[in-house]
């Protein structure tokens, strides 16, 4: 193909996937068409953003932030526009009122009348509403929020997805939680979440510790037949309806929004419930599992300042390399069949260790690259050789029958020389042989071009069905 047209590509990627994902998207020569919610993913590959923006679509170059920047330059200079222009129409209005009566004036009146009627009005532009929001804290005082000692945990006892983890958590820290898809990621935010027991170990948190869980089955679990506001109202009922209602509100459901059923909404929407409901209660430990899957941009960055603002622990599964480079500051690892706590950041994490099962995988795609460098050259050697099994004997006979009619012509014109001179000499017998023998040999002519003909066409035809055969 030469354009490629991808709608979210990254949805269910892991990190690994996605990286592989970026850079072969990277080297793609032709056109692409790219809709992600994934800022970094995006502005990696792309030349241009395309954006829909108060209802109309505005292509510019550039990467997503320059886009925005742009939006936002053309919008100041708009309100500044709508400002002049406001006080000039009430100038103009002020200059009307005032001498309307006045005969002396009467034509400067008359222009300004027209003149207002002529402007263009240009139009106050609307708030665009955006997820802001943060999270109720209610700090612990200690420095530890949890300690785990020795877990392990497999759904199966003898497959342990993880073994003998330990890491105590500080009560302000952030953990990233990271590893390719189906290795353990939200199985372990489920036991911190206390949804599963670990098979062996033991997870303690400092005791007034309170749990903000934003799990993926929780979205699942949301109740179909509730409106957002029942629903949120449901995590804590002791909230008042005005309070409620404000978090709605702060989750972009205001006012009648928030008596929509939960049935109707997008992953988004679902998404955006699920962080009310975390909202209703203080905490000071939030368990975030892929919490901006279904956000857009701008709601997912509000998403990454409220947990950075948060005064408490945040502990994230996230595929989003954005926001494990701007939240956190130590990781739990699912990598290389193992799970380890690794002490840094993750930029530290890439440049110290890297992805093994990354690793794997390039020195799988040399071993491919080679293995297909192999088998072109193996299947150029059998078109060669089919191409000579085909070409090479036509060759030959063309060749053939060039040679016999140059040979035949020579005869020919020896014959033709004899008989002029037996002519002159007036031997009758010889005569009559020679003739015959140069009918003969024209004949032979005639017939070896007829073949020569037929061969010829053989050749072509065959040399036409290998010019398209690469070698
Ligand atoms: P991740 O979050 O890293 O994608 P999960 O923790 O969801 O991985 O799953 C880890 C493994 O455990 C997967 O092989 C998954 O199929 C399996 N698994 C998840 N939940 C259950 C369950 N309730 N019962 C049995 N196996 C499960």
């Amino acid at each position: 193909p030469n354009l490629l047209l991808l709608d979210e590509p990254s949805n269910y990627l892991d990190i690994v996937s996605l990286r592989w994902l970026t850079s072969f998207l990277r080297s793609w020569d032709n056109e692409l068409l790219l809709i992600t919610h994934d800022r970094d993913f995006m502005d990696a590959i792309i030349t241009h953003t395309l954006g829909i923006h108060r209802g109309q679509i505005r292509k510019l170059k550039g990467k997503t932030t320059d886009w925005e920047r742009t939006i936002e330059e053309t919008e100041i200079i708009h309100e500044q526009t709508r400002l002049n222009q406001e006080r000039k129409i009430a100038q103009t209005e002020r200059f009307i009122e005032r001498f309307r009566y006045k005969s002396s004036k009467a034509k400067g009146v008359q222009s300004r009348i027209k003149a207002i009627d002529k402007i263009d009005r240009l139009e106050q532009l609307k708030e665009i509403q955006e997820l802001d929001f943060s999270f109720t804290a209610e700090p612990l005082e200690g420095k530890i929020a949890l300690t785990l000692k020795d877990i392990s945990f497999g759904y199966d006892p003898n497959y342990l997805l993880f073994k003998d983890l330990n890491i105590t958590i500080g009560s302000r820290e952030r953990i990233g939680i990271i590893g390719k898809n189906g290795k353990g990621k939200t199985t372990l935010l489920r036991l911190l979440a206390g949804e599963l027991k670990p098979i062996q170990g033991s997870i303690t948190y400092a005791p007034r510790a309170l749990l903000g869980y934003f799990g993926q089955t929780n979205i699942e679990r949301l109740n179909p037949e509730l409106t957002i506001e029942e629903e949120i109202t449901s995590a804590n009922p002791q909230n008042t309806r005005t309070r409620v209602r404000g978090i709605c509100g702060l989750m972009m459901f205001p006012s009648d929004d928030a008596l929509k059923k939960v049935k109707i909404l997008s992953g988004g929407e679902k998404s955006r419930v699920l962080l009310g409901k975390i909202l209703v209660h203080p905490t000071n430990v939030l368990l975030l599992d892929e919490p901006t899957n279904h956000l857009d941009i701008s709601s997912t960055e509000a998403l990454l300042d409220a947990a950075n603002d948060f005064l408490g622990t945040v502990i994230v599964v996230t595929h989003s390399e954005m926001i494990l480079k701007k939240l956190c500051d130590r990781l739990i690892v699912f990598d290389d069949g193992k799970c380890f706590v690794f002490n840094g950041s993750y930029d530290d994490f890439l440049e110290k260790i890297g992805w093994k099962e990354e690793e794997d995988n390039l020195l799988s795609k040399q071993e491919v690259s080679e293995k297909n460098k192999k088998e072109q050259r193996k299947k150029r050697a059998e078109v060669l050789a089919q191409r000579n099994k085909i070409l090479k004997p036509l060759q030959k006979r063309v060749s053939d029958l060039e040679n016999k009619i140059i040979e035949n012509e020579d005869k020919l014109k020896n014959l033709e020389e004899k008989l002029i001179s037996i002519y002159q000499s007036d031997f009758s017998d010889e005569i009559k042989e020679l003739n015959r023998e140069v009918h003969i040999t024209k004949q032979s002519i005639e017939d070896l071009f007829l073949e020569l003909d037929e061969a010829s066409r053989k050749l072509g035809e065959a040399e036409r069905e290998f010019l398209g055969v690469e070698i």
